[in-house]
Formats: C-alpha cells, sequence, structure tokens
C-alpha cells in the first residue's frame, strides 16, 4: 500500500478515483495534461520541505546549497529552451506571474491594454473582476466577427487612443497563431513594453510547432502545467534589461518563498522539453486539433475562425441548437472531459454560453493520431445531440471509455 493509504485511506481513496476518472476518460481541456512519472516524482519530493526566500546564492534561509543548483539549472534551462537572456521560475503559477509582469512595470492606474476576456484574452489581462481590471485602466481588443481573428490595425487603432503602459497578446482560447512581431510594430509605436502571455502555446513554442516570442517582446509570461507538460507552476522570460524588475517584482514584490518541489518538477519538464520527442509532440497536438476541426466541420460544426492553427479548438454550437453548458455536461458523462466556454460576440451569458473549448494537448500525450479524431468527432456531435438521452451519452462512454483504456495517460 502508498504511504497515503496508510496515513489517511480516505485522501488515497479520492486520489485513487481521481486516476480512475483520468484513465477512463479522455480529456479535451486545452490547458490540461498528463505529466510524465518523472515530473510527478519531482512534484512529490522532500523539496517541499525547504524554503528558500530569494534567489541562488541570494537566500534569506541556510542550507540552500542544493535547492540554488535545483533552481539553477532549472533557469538555464529555461533560458537554453526559450532562447531568452533571463528566465524568473518562481511564480506559483500563471495568474501570480501575470501579477508580477503588471508590477514590475506599472504602477497603479496606468493604462493596460488587453485582449477581451470574451474574446479569448484571460481575466489577468485587466478584465473587470480580476485586480488587473480594477487597479489598472482597462482598455480591450478582440477579434472581427467576420473572421474570428485579431485585426492588427483595430489593435493599432485603440493602442493609439489609449496610450497603453503594457500591452498583453495571447490568450486562452485563440485558436490561430499570434503574430508577435506585428504586436511589436504597435507596442514600439506607442512606447508600451510587450508581453506575450503564452500558457497555452509554450509547449508548442518549445516544441517549434508555434513562431516564438522571443525576438519580439519584452517579456515572456507562461504557466509551465498546459502544453509544456510540466507541474502547476509558472515562469517568466526577459531580456536582461528587465531581469532586475521582475526579478523584485516576483520576490520579494508578491511572493515569499519559492515552491522547490515545483522547481525541481520544471526543471525536468524543461529538460523533457529539449529532447527531440518532444518536438514530434508539439507537431502532433496540432496535427490532431486540426484534423479534429476538419471532421468537426464536416459534421456541421462551426469552429470560431473556421479551424484552428493550434492545439484547440473553440466550438460555436450555435447552429446545433444547445448551449455550451449543457453540452460540456453531456460530453462530460459520455467521458469527453472538455469545457462550456463563450464565443466572441456571444449573445448568451458566461455561465451557459454558445461554445465549448476543446483541445488535443492530452489525448495526444496518450498518443492519439489524426485518424482516431473522425471517432472523436462523431461522439461529440451524438452527444451534443443526446443532451437528454443519458443512456446514448452511456452507450457513447463505453466506446470512449475502451478507447481511452487502450491508451493509457503516462503516470
Ligand atoms: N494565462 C493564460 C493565457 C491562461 O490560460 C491561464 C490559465 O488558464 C493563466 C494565465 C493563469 O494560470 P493559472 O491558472 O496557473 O493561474
Amino acid at each position: 500500500p502508498s504511504p497515503i493509504a496508510v496515513a489517511d485511506p480516505q485522501v488515497a481513496e479520492l486520489i485513487d478515483a481521481e486516476i480512475v476518472r483520468q484513465h477512463d476518460t479522455l480529456c479535451l481541456i486545452p490547458s490540461e495534461n498528463h505529466v510524465s512519472p518523472a515530473v510527478l516524482a519531482a512534484t512529490g519530493s522532500v523539496l517541499t520541505n525547504k524554503y528558500s526566500e530569494g534567489y541562488a546564492a541570494r537566500r534569506y534561509y541556510q542550507g540552500n546549497a542544493v535547492i540554488d543548483r535545483v533552481e539553477t539549472l532549472a533557469v538555464d534551462r529555461a533560458r537554453a529552451l526559450f532562447g531568452v537572456e533571463h528566465a524568473n521560475v518562481q511564480p506559483l503559477s500563471g495568474a501570480p506571474a501575470n501579477l508580477a509582469v503588471y508590477a514590475a512595470f506599472l504602477d497603479p492606474g496606468d493604462t493596460v491594454l488587453g485582449m477581451a476576456l470574451d474574446a479569448g484574452g484571460h481575466l489577468t489581462h485587466g478584465w473587470g473582476v480580476s485586480v488587473t481590471g480594477k487597479w489598472f485602466r482597462a482598455a480591450r481588443y478582440g477579434v472581427r466577427r467576420d473572421t474570428g481573428r485579431i485585426d492588427l490595425d483595430e489593435v493599432r487603432e485603440i493602442a493609439l487612443k489609449e496610450r497603453p503602459k503594457l500591452i498583453w497578446c495571447g490568450g486562452t482560447a485563440i485558436p490561430r497563431t499570434i503574430d508577435f512581431a506585428g504586436f511589436a510594430t504597435i507596442a514600439e509605436e506607442v512606447g508600451a513594453v510587450l508581453a506575450a502571455d503564452v500558457a497555452h502555446i509554450a509547449g508548442l513554442i518549445a516544441g517549434g510547432a508555434h513562431p516564438s516570442p522571443t525576438p519580439h517582446v519584452d517579456v515572456i509570461a507562461t504557466t509551465t502545467h498546459k502544453t509544456l507538460r510540466g507541474p502547476r507552476g509558472a515562469m517568466l522570460l526577459t531580456r536582461e534589461q528587465h531581469a532586475r524588475a521582475i526579478d523584485r517584482a516576483v520576490f520579494p514584490g508578491l511572493q515569499g518563498g519559492p515552491h522547490d518541489h515545483t522547481t525541481a518538477a520544471i526543471a525536468v519538464a524543461l529538460h523533457e522539453a529539449a529532447q527531440p520527442a518532444f518536438s514530434t509532440y508539439a507537431h502532433a497536438i496540432v496535427a490532431n486539433a486540426v484534423a479534429l476541426g476538419e471532421a468537426l466541420l464536416a459534421r456541421g460544426f462551426d469552429l470560431v475562425s473556421g479551424g484552428t492553427d493550434n492545439h484547440l479548438l473553440l466550438v460555436d454550437l450555435t447552429a446545433k441548437d444547445v448551449g455550451g453548458r449543457v453540452a460540456a455536461e453531456a460530453l462530460e458523462r459520455a467521458g469527453l472531459v472538455g469545457n462550456y466556454n463563450a464565443v466572441p460576440f456571444d449573445p448568451r451569458p458566461p455561465l451557459d454560453p454558445s461554445g465549448i473549448r476543446i483541445g488535443t494537448p492530452a489525448i495526444t500525450t496518450r498518443g492519439l493520431e489524426p485518424h482516431h479524431m473522425t471517432d472523436l468527432a462523431r461522439w461529440i456531435d451524438d452527444a451534443v445531440q443526446a443532451v437528454e438521452a443519458p443512456d446514448t451519452l452511456d452507450r457513447i462512454r463505453g466506446e470512449v471509455t475502451e478507447l481511452a483504456r487502450a491508451f493509457p495517460p503516462p503516470a
């Protein structure tokens, strides 16, 4: 029995139940993944016992000789993988990393320009319910109604009018390639700091399946647990010129002690992401998403922007006459775990929007290939048409579980 089963059978039982859930269903949430056994082991290591406020060789606690080497390894690997001058691997997650960008470059009340949440941006890019929308003056850009894509001419117009000190590009529901160079031209024209939030696509960038923001932006913010397939954590990658501001914003600006077990797991994930097999993985994620998009289009689904360049699809269910929330619940019963999501210009409320967001990082980790996407699209189609037919959903779930068990997660 595991130490958890001995010490706390209740929690052990819950973890076992989650293992079964993950094995027997297919995860289509684009921001989730299945980490390797090595990443999982590092996350569960004794490094969790240590306090190490500060940075390597500048700690406020004794006993950090090993931790210094762990953090330096993670930092060096991040710099090499993304070709940046400076890396901070301490942000506790994506939202705290983004807050550190504000703390580094802005004063309260300054203007930030970010992508609207309902167009695919993230809460922390200045949305009203986030402190980033309360403590800063937030302006926003969206996508064009006719193309579902960002229109850089429109972004430029808004930037010239609003004069932001910080511009965010990247987001949480953007199915298309981000034109970092185009954003850089605008940021330069208005004298703004340009931040790329590549949380979703960091693994694609590392694997060469999406262009890199590195030459174009002042700071790259990313989580480590999505396509990058590491532990839950985040990194800020910058030019040397901004290193001090970013480091001071993270600690002591916003955080206390870093999570050293996470840092070790980030180092492992970065090592894995630097292998040739990871590049194959990154390209396979995109190939699967493209194949799934084509199979869904063939079944009469509408996709925002008409398809995808990356790991995710934003499916507009209006034509199928079903709400996103009901659809996501039906899909879960059928063993296909995605999430409901607003589509641009959504007439429905945020808690029951018109779309679902699905992605291929996790199923690609399990080894599914483009030829499996026809079955997946058929199950999705059948499930959204059977939201009131539990028997049909259970029948689909049987088929989904059979495929899921044939492609178990790595850990
Ligand atoms: N940035 C983007 C683009 C995201 O999609 C997310 C999470 O979904 C975050 C930041 C926030 O990350 P976390 O949930 O780790 O705080």
